[in-house]
């Protein structure tokens, strides 16, 4: 038996080199995204990608140096370390690859699907040893969340942040509320129609602590397929919703509830009271964080015009972490897994213009040829910590295993779990999620 798959191909980092090669005319946000990310690993910041231009937080975590015979393999001697090290492993490993995630790190995933969905499916192998989770940070927080304490969750590169999860830092979140409390008084004490004065509701896209937050102060966690759900769940507990990291996932979802946009100030940790009057604090009905993800926010209204003039006829779906203007213009808005089953539901032909992040997009094109599948944002440009994560680190602590050493293990302290897992919870018990089976299981 070969040790070697055979070539990638629906892949953005093949796109990416050979647009600094000058063998295509496509372009990319920032030509450094050829480079092996261990370039980055030493320097603060997001690295190149859509995140490039955010803050990163002091203190975020960095990625030691990856060593020279990883960072200097070919992309086929990688390829067969980790089919070897995935053998020798069998069942001890279960391997998780986001949708996000780039090509060459998927076709050695057990299970791809959404940070939600694979973590389900982590639930699946109770008896693996390590779940080696192919995302971001939070994602594999959440894992470590829902998975056995005997179980290790590893992140191959510490380095893969999310630059929205980190828009709401714990600190600044306890902030808001405290100065939300001064204005509604005792936040726990329900009015007339036994309604709190404000209930906290967060994006699994958020760190362990802010979920935690949420757990202690009767709040919930959302995706961004039951963001409408949990708003529900939310809205018969109290007479407000303050919802982070992601503002335009709860205005768009908000707004389809009929709820007017005049009701819905922005809270800027950076500003004295978020920036809002007092008089829109007290006639809100959802607060929302001032958070993006930087991806999604990349996608705008003149490129749905120009897809529908090049494409007549073309269906436009966009995620809901889109600006309102975007997701107003596109004739549809869902999660990843919503893109995923509409195209595959598609019984005619069609063209479909994509706005969620270009790994996703191309390999549903290439999923799906009987569709013409093309991502709406003409620059390539992935995330830039989802890009972070490298078949080199892959293989790296794939044979740390091996080796009988754990490797970026992602561990959420007691004290923040036990909240967290109650808004998980609460979120479960609101509406049950999509079974595990719904995560993509790889044919490979
Ligand atoms: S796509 Fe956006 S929300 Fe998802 S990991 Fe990247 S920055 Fe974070």
């Amino acid at each position: 038996m070969s040790l070697t798959l055979p070539p990638v191909d629906p892949s953005v980092d093949h796109e990416i080199q050979a647009i600094v090669a000058g063998a295509s005319t496509a372009e990319t946000c920032n030509t450094d995204l050829a480079a092996g990310p261990w370039t980055f690993d030493a320097r603060p910041g997001y690295g190149p990608g859509s995140s490039m231009g955010d803050v990163i937080p002091v203190g975020a975590p960095r990625q030691g140096e990856l060593p020279a015979s990883y960072r200097e393999a070919s992309p086929e001697e990688l390829d067969a370390r980790i089919i070897a090290a995935k053998t020798i492993l069998g069942d001890r490993v279960v391997i998780l690859g986001h949708f996000y995630q780039r090509e060459e790190v998927i076709r050695h995933a057990d299970y791809v699907g959404d940070s939600f969905q694979l973590a389900n499916a982590a639930l699946e192998h109770p008896d693996a040893e390590a779940i080696v989770f192919c995302g971001v940070h939070f994602m594999a927080e959440t894992a470590d969340l829902l998975s056995r304490p005997e179980q290790s969750v590893i992140l191959p590169n510490l380095a893969a942040g999310c630059s929205m999860a980190d828009m709401a830092d714990i600190d600044q979140v306890e902030e808001c509320w405290e100065q939300l409390a001064e204005i509604y008084g005792d936040m726990d004490a329900p009015d007339a129609d036994g309604l709190v004065p404000v209930i906290p509701v967060t994006y699994m896209n958020s760190s362990a602590a802010i979920k935690g937050f949420v757990g202690r102060h009767g709040g919930i966690v959302c995706t961004s397929s039951n963001a409408q759900t949990v708003l529900e769940w939310a809205f018969a507990r109290g007479r407000r919703v303050l919802f982070f990291p992601d503002q335009h996932l709860g205005r768009n979802t908000a707004k389809a509830m009929g709820v007017p946009l005049e009701h819905m100030p922005m809270w800027n940790p950076r500003k004295p009271l978020g920036g809002a009057t007092e008089a829109e604090i007290e006639d809100a009905r959802v607060i929302l964080w001032h958070g993006f993800c930087s991806v999604h926010r990349r996608f705008t209204v003149d490129q749905i015009d120009t897809a529908r003039a090049a494409h007549p006829g073309v269906r436009v779906i966009v995620h809901p972490e889109c600006p309102m203007a975007v997701v107003d213009a596109a004739d549809e808005s869902g999660s990843t897994d919503y893109i995923r089953r509409a195209i595959e539901a598609a019984s005619e032909p069609t063209t479909f213009a994509i706005g969620t992040e270009v790994n996703l997009v191309q390999r549903l094109a290439a999923a799906n040829p009987q569709h013409t599948i093309f991502c709406l944002d003409p620059v390539v440009c992935p995330c830039s910590t989802m890009y972070r994560i490298h078949p080199g680190y892959l293989a790296w602590v794939l044979e740390g295993l091996v080796a009988g050493e754990v490797r970026n293990r992602i561990t959420v302290p007691q004290d923040v779990a036990d909240p967290a897992r109650v808004a998980l919870e609460r979120m479960l018990a609101a509406k049950p999620p999509a079974a595990p089976a719904a995560a993509w299981e790889n044919a490979s």
